[in-house]
């Protein structure tokens, strides 16, 4: 038998066929020869077989999926409303263009009125004290450094106390434990599992003690014989023995959501009117750009904002003119809840995704609505499945027809459910409907009209 990978055509000659189907347009000969290349060592990889659709197909597919950038939009029709993995928060329209405009020469670090330099701070922090009620605000590149910074502030070379309910892992390499021995401070863990009362903080507190932390357990619920000292008994006592309270609220909830049946996140205003520092994520609830913020009392953020650390941690300038359009969008709550996508995705009724749905699945003939649920995502409120309709699709393997909707330019991000495709149209877009029936169309649904 002839091995049939001897058989492959020559490097040279597919390049030559490739340059004749006008593919010199799209790349460079550089490029060529590596997608050329490619399409070679895929057909090797399948024992010498030539690709379906074609040599001068494959290869057009190749140098058109190398052309483009590695970042890119998606649809996300998931239903996954905080996705990390697709960027959290999608940005409000105002906030889009707020980043565009700070991106050439800005007001950055600069007073206009005096001409004199000034904080890229001063563009968030009244705002911030205003949303929040707190005396001071300080804005860093991420939660998680806002919380090392407040710990390593108020509590290196000291003890911080911590429920032993709430020494979590938030995702990834962020464990409370491991942020606190970084910061420099040693961990005191009171209470147990699933019971703390604030008397296991006071027993606890000795000369060393620096702050008393107290952490959302933004990813998971506890139930049955439970218990929690609360932000405004832990103040108290802090307040008694002069030791600071940081709250790691997570979630950056500053609009009440019990009304769309969104409960058990804290709202960031409750616990700085009780007195404690407060630190939580600008891509979360809040629905802007990442970022870590503080909210509380003048001196422990003021001191905060002092530490060498704070200037490794600042935020650049596209992620202050994001946030400041964000926060700004809060002054009037019913816009924030319609011009703030987060907002207005978590609140939708359910009655108008049904009819999206509806909109969505006629433009797709074959494809049926059916009830489900979509989830908030983010590490936050683990416990609410929202009600939505899906656009289900029937398909002959799941996970061939998911990747040639990620394949589809821009791609589109769906999940399986009972061997069905489903598409959710909470995260998707009205202005994106078209975008997917086309990249349904390509994956080779049958009966969708062409563009
Ligand atoms: C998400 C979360 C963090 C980390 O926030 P990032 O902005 O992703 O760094 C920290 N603490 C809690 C409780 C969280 O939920």
């Amino acid at each position: 038998m002839s091995d049939p990978r001897r058989s492959l055509p020559a490097v040279s000659q597919l390049l030559a066929d490739a340059e004749r189907a006008g593919l010199k347009d799209l790349a460079s000969r550089a490029e060529l020869v590596e997608a050329v290349r490619a399409t070679l060592a895929d057909a090797r990889h399948r024992d010498g077989v030539a690709p379906d659709v074609g040599w001068i197909e494959a290869i057009t597919a190749r140098v058109q999926s190398a052309g483009r950038p590695s970042l890119t939009r998606v649809v996300n029709a998931t239903g996954v409303v905080l996705h990390t993995n697709l960027g959290r928060a999608p940005l409000a329209a105002q906030a889009r263009r707020a980043v565009d405009d700070a991106l050439a020469y800005s007001t950055l670090e600069y007073r206009l009125a005096e001409g004199e330099r000034g904080s890229r701070q001063d563009h968030l922090g009244p705002l911030l004290c205003e949303l929040t009620g707190a005396d001071a605000a300080l804005v860093v590149n991420n939660a998680a450094a806002a919380l090392m910074l407040a710990l390593n502030t108020t509590a290196e070379g000291g003890e911080a106390i911590v429920s032993r309910g709430e020494l979590v892992e938030i995702g990834g390499a962020f464990r409370i434990p491991e942020i606190l021995a970084k910061s420099g401070a040693v961990l005191v863990e009171v209470g147990t599992t699933n019971r703390s009362r604030v008397r296991d903080y006071a027993l606890a507190i000795s000369p060393r003690t620096r702050v008393l932390l107290k952490v959302h357990r933004s990813n998971f619920h506890m139930s049955g014989f439970v218990a929690e000292a609360t932000v405004p008994e832990l103040v108290t006592l802090g307040a008694e023995r002069g030791i600071p309270v940081i709250h790691d609220a997570g979630s950056g909830l500053l609009l009440p959501l019990d009304a769309y049946g969104l409960t058990g996140e804290p709202l960031v205003r409750d616990s700085t009117a009780a007195g404690a520092t407060v630190v939580f994520s600008g891509d979360k609830l809040l629905g802007g750009p990442q970022a870590g913020i503080v909210v509380g009392p003048r001196a422990t953020v003021g001191r905060m904002a002092q530490n060498p650390l704070a200037r490794a941690l600042r935020p650049d300038k596209a992620t202050v003119a994001a946030l400041e359009a964000t926060l700004r969008l809060y002054r009037d709550p019913g816009r924030a809840l319609t011009a703030i996508p987060v907002l207005a995705m978590l609140t939708a009724e359910p009655g108008d995704l049904r009819r999206r749905a509806r909109r969505l699945a006629r433009r797709i003939p074959g494809a049926r609505t059916v009830p489900g649920h979509s989830a908030v995502g983010g590490g936050s409120f683990p416990d609410c499945d929202l009600p939505t309709t899906l656009v289900a699709l029937e398909v002959e393997s799941c996970d061939t027809f998911l990747r040639a909707l990620r394949e589809h330019d821009p791609p589109v991000v769906a999940r399986a459910r009972d061997a069905r495709v489903m598409l959710d149209v909470r995260t998707i877009g009205d202005d994106e409907f078209g975008i997917v029936v086309e990249a349904v169309r390509r994956a080779g649904w049958p009966g969708v009209a062409t563009p």
